[in-house]
């Protein structure tokens, strides 16, 4: 799917969300799950300038979705959250985050869909289920994401996500990688029927 991404601003406090007019998809995942290649081969474009560039990592960045080059209005956002998981331990998923991220997850009225990103070839952790548990108590849709998949053979595939399913306590996962594109076309799926309700 071709779409055209405009990078649109890093936001470090509530005042400087764009205003909540259209759909919204979240971006979540511990650091180094591969968040940024999944949003590169996504948007195909570096038009989107998704870096791991220091700054941004403690903001939420929001990317415009637009169908074509034009200048129309966009009909969704991308918002890329920062990174978790830096803290071996840690009492709860938003101690290591900035405080206007939970408020952001719970409250923003446009928030269609989280994508809870995991890597395929990890167990669950513990900080991938806190943060699930969370987004399921704020009762907001989500949809887990494994990442990486290329990592493993037809049969790893099928034991991971099996193994994923239990420990996170989800009825299914999407399989994804960014480096085959496998499972991209059923993600964009995922996020336009996500956005269209
Ligand atoms: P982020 O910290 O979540 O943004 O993670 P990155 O996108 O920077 O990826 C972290 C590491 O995982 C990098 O070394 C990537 O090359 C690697 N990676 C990301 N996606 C894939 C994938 O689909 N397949 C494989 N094999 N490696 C990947």
């Amino acid at each position: 799917m071709q779409v055209f991404p405009k990078f649109l601003l890093s936001a470090f406090a509530p005042a400087q969300f764009p205003k909540p007019e259209i759909p919204e998809i979240a971006f979540l995942g511990r650091s180094n799950v591969g968040k940024s290649s999944l949003l590169n081969a996504l948007l195909g474009s570096k038009q989107a300038k998704v870096s791991s560039t220091p700054g941004r990592t403690r903001s939420i960045n929001f990317f415009a979705i637009h169908d074509g080059p034009q200048k129309a209005a966009p009909k969704l956002l991308f918002a890329d959250l920062p990174g978790y998981g830096y803290a071996k331990i840690s009492k709860s998923i938003s101690s290591e985050w900035p405080k206007f991220i939970e408020p952001y997850l719970t409250d923003r009225p446009q928030l269609a869909l989280c994508l809870c990103l995991v890597d395929s070839n990890i167990p669950p952790q513990e900080s991938d289920m806190q943060l699930i548990e969370f987004l399921a108590n704020a009762n907001r849709r989500l949809v887990v994401v494994a990442t990486k998949a290329d990592r493993l053979s037809g049969n790893g595939r099928a034991k991971a996500k099996a193994e994923l399913c239990q420990g996170l306590n989800v009825d299914d996962i999407l399989m994804v990688s960014s480096k085959t594109g496998a499972g991209l076309k059923d993600l964009w799926a995922t996020i336009q029927a996500a956005a269209a309700e």
